[in-house]
């Protein structure tokens, strides 16, 4: 498999994509030290994950540079990626104990109940690349402290990202047999998809977590999926700044270049203030440098797949066959590496491909709305269900909105976001399952009921 920096075309490595062999040999390896990490105290497994977050603090510039040089990220974004993984960790491992402990139902004499939460064993983990320290970090943490050992294949796109996360782990203490790496893309993931794995816990899109979920079916054993999204946000006639909330917006819709699940991926605007909105949003996109991701200050860098191009260009030559404005950019960058014109579009409406089909990319479709009502119809009218955002002056009238809306999270007044303390759940084609939250912590353990009595 060829490592390639999507930013100027050049081989960074060349790996050995592992085969049926080796992935049965390693699988072997986690079966055999899996229990003894089970038996280890959750103290003992907090003090490694903690060295762990430690770790991606004293080596972050490497990381960031890394990871910059397989996704084409900015590297202030990289930056932004370690540390926001820190800060996910660290909620873990001040909830880890909370969540993962016995629970007593009843404690009487003649009567006792409880419920233990055991880990599920061997637990895979097939991964994206757009965020692989927050999308792995959601995963793997809480399954090692919930005392499973992790098969992780990361996303081709992500491997050196991968192959440091295991290096580092092993640094922090963890036995080398408890979290390993399967390298490759789709073949290696159709194999461990053939293997006895505990668990199954996805993230990457629709059509390959539809077709994941159908194969391990038979397997009765869990399987989780966060996929992606066409996030709708709404900007309602009382917000207070209207520059503000075009800056902010346009920010939940670019910030990684569009590649993030939780992308805003279609906009619309109340009548009254959709002039001005869109001539704000389009004179902060304008702001924003375009350039090598190595470059500081650079916030749009390269994107991660070549074949994203391809499809960017359909949805524009689809929407402006259609009757859609192009108010920004709208082609290919003519330049080594995979660069794209940040893209906006006006006058558009949900029959176009851009307001229906996930674009992950640089490119927003901006539309006109007469009232509330309306907006929340068209919010609905989706494939999908991972957020939707509101900015309004009333949280009333935002909370009104979204209780109406079919999505895992509802924003007011921000978007594009993430709190490890919240589920992160898709609905739809978005997926189903949460991780985060005491849920998230919980995903990888099975429950026990416990019902004891004296003699
Ligand atoms: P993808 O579906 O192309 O690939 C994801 C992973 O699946 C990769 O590791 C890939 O090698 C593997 N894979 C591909 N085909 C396979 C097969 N037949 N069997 C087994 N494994 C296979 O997705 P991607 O391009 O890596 O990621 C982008 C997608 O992920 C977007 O749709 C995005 O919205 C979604 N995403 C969702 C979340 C979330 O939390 N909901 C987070 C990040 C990304």
């Amino acid at each position: 498999m060829k490592v390639i920096n999507p930013a100027t075309g050049a081989t960074l490595r060349i790996l050995r994509d592992d085969t049926r062999d080796t992935l049965q040999d390693m699988y072997m390896r986690l079966k055999v030290t899996q229990p003894k990490w089970a038996a280890t105290s959750l103290a003992e497994r907090m003090k490694i994950i903690a060295r762990f977050s430690q770790l991606l603090q004293t080596h972050i510039e490497r990381l960031a540079g890394i990871l910059t040089s397989e996704t084409g990220k900015p590297l202030q974004q990289s930056r932004n990626e370690i540390n926001g993984a820190r800060t996910r960790i660290q909620w873990m491992l001040d909830n880890a104990e909370k969540f993962l402990a016995d629970e007593w139902v009843t404690n009487s004499d003649a009567l006792k109940e409880k419920i233990s939460y055991e880990p599920l064993g061997i637990v895979c983990n097939i991964s994206a690349w757009n965020y692989p320290y927050l999308v792995g970090v959601n995963v793997f943490i809480p399954a090692l402290l919930a005392g499973n050992a992790v098969l992780y294949k990361p996303s081709e796109y992500a491997t050196l990202t991968g192959m440091e996360i295991e290096s580092l782990l092993v640094q922090a203490g963890l036995d080398p047999n408890l979290f390993v790496v399967a390298t490759g893309g789709k073949e290696t993931g159709e194999a461990l998809l053939t293997m006895k794995l505990d668990g199954y816990f996805f993230t990457g899109s629709y059509k390959t977590g539809k077709y994941i979920y159908e194969k391990v079916a038979g397997k009765m054993v869990p399987c989780q999926l966060e996929l992606g999204g066409k996030d709708p946000l709404y900007v309602a006639d009382d917000i207070n700044d209207i520059a503000a909330v075009a800056a902010a917006t346009a920010d939940g819709a670019f910030y990684n270049n569009g590649q993030s699940c939780c992308a805003v991926e279609r906009i619309y605007v109340h009548e009254k203030i959709y002039d001005e909105y869109v001539n704000a949003f389009v004179t902060s996109v304008r702001s924003w440098k375009l350039g090598l991701p190595t470059e500081e200050g650079v916030y749009f860098g390269a994107l991660t797949r070549p074949d994203q191009l391809k499809v960017l260009e359909d949805q524009i030559l689809e929407a402006r066959a259609k009757g859609a404005t192009l108010l920004l950019g709208g082609k290919r960058i003519e330049h080594e590496g995979n660069f794209f014109e940040p893209t906006i579009l006006a006058d558009v409406d949900n029959k176009m491909k851009v307001m229906q089909e996930e674009s992950f990319g640089p490119i927003i479709g901006i539309m006109k709305v007469n009232s509330d009502a309306e907006a929340v119809e068209l919010m609905n009218d989706t494939d999908y269900g991972l957020t939707a955002a509101v900015y309004s002056g009333s949280q009333e009238r935002a909370a009104q909105i979204l209780s109406q809306v079919n999505s895992g999270t509802g924003y007011w007044n921000c978007c594009d976001r993430v709190t490890a303390g919240l589920p992160w759940a898709g609905r739809k084609h978005s997926g189903f399952g949460a991780t985060l939250s005491h849920q998230g912590l919980r995903a990888f353990t099975k429950t026990k009921s416990w019902q004891m009595k004296s003699e």
